[in-house]
């Protein structure tokens, strides 16, 4: 399991920017957003990256059919931890479908299917831009998005509140 963001850069601009990114990472990584169990959460979903070793739990509270509480709990590298900690900030309040949209927007985002953009309630997401450069990172970076989309399909599906395991490798 690597700690470190990958990526050296040349050009001292662009080096100064990765520093930035690099920080704004850490930050989310030493001190995540949400983290932790929900009792009782109507969403409890499990994904696996074993390329690195990230594991994360992803738990979803819902209230009038919105993520009224939104947590995840892990062990993972830093990039698969800050990405969690911006996924929960990123999909509390919102409804299931809203909430699947970011996160199927993030993944496509992450796979350079569409451009990227900072979402506005996450900001700190454009940290996580560089990330797509190295390929097999990028499934840190996406494996809690992933994860709670599958937890919101197994719940629509009926298996809502079933632990479900999601492997990121053939994503
Ligand atoms: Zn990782």
């Amino acid at each position: 399991m690597a700690d470190e963001v990958p990526g050296t850069r040349t050009h001292h601009e662009e080096a100064s920017l990765d520093q930035l990114y690099r920080d704004v990472i850490f930050e989310h990584y030493r001190r995540p957003h949400n983290k932790g169990v929900i009792d009782g959460a109507e969403i409890v979903t499990k994904g696996n990256n074993p390329v690195c070793g990230d594991r994360v739990t992803i738990y979803g509270k819902l209230k009038d059919g919105k993520l009224d509480d939104v947590r995840f709990e892990g062990k993972a590298c830093a990039i698969c931890m800050a990405s969690s900690s911006m996924m929960t900030d990123a999909v509390r309040g919102k409804s299931l479908a809203e909430a699947g949209a970011v996160a199927d927007k993030f993944k496509a985002m992450m796979r350079n299917e569409v451009p990227f953009e900072a979402l506005p309630e996450v900001p700190d997401i454009e940290a996580l831009e560089g990330v797509r450069k190295f390929s097999v990172r990028v499934k840190c970076a996406t494996l809690a998005w992933t994860t709670l989309k599958n937890g919101i399909v197994e719940y629509e599906a009926g298996r809502g509140g079933a632990s479900t395991e999601v492997s990121c490798t053939t994503e």
